[in-house]
């Protein structure tokens, strides 16, 4: 399993220092939310037309979730290219034109989170999904825009992306 390890390094860099300063504190969910947007953007390129629609509780700590793909991605609410929807799954459908990936917590990460965070040491949680690999953390799903349209409103979908999917 070791050789599996990615080693992002952003447990000790400056971008896990930047999410948190942007969002308040340093939790498990931002750490979550950074390390997709990461994999969006790997995926996509950091340069606009990206949109991210996030599926998550509408409350914290699942929440700040949403904060991690803000920071990552660039798309943020008040550019109005992310768009939340209330669900119990934590997920993140990014599209770039042609190109989308829907990045989804794995459940058993979810599993292990809710049996953790009642105990504390929050910021030691952070920082150990920080250093877990991509693939520990989430499933990914590739395709076309409209793959992953059954998994979305298209009502919200016309207003966050516009052409991309009509
Ligand atoms: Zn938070």
């Amino acid at each position: 399993m070791s050789e599996m390890r990615e080693h992002t390094g952003i447990a000790t860099g400056r971008l896990l220092d930047g999410a948190a300063s942007f969002h308040g504190h340093l939790g498990p969910y931002l750490v979550l939310g950074l390390r997709s947007g990461l994999i969006a953007v790997e995926v996509l390129g950091r340069d606009s037309g990206m949109s991210a629609i996030v599926e998550t509780d509408r409350s914290p700590p699942r929440l700040c979730f949403i904060d991690g793909v803000q920071f990552a991605t660039g798309c943020t609410m008040g550019k109005g290219n992310i768009k939340m929807r209330a669900g119990k799954a934590i997920s993140a459908t990014y599209v770039k034109g042609k190109k989308a990936l829907r990045v989804s917590v794995r459940s058993s990460v979810l599993e292990e989170l809710n049996g953790r965070l009642l105990g504390g040491q929050i910021e030691k949680l952070a920082l150990d999904l920080a250093d877990r690999s991509s693939d520990e953390l989430f499933e990914v799903d590739y395709g076309e825009p409209s793959k992953f349209q059954m998994h979305t409103q298209p009502k919200t979908l016309t207003r966050l992306v516009g052409s991309c999917f009509f």
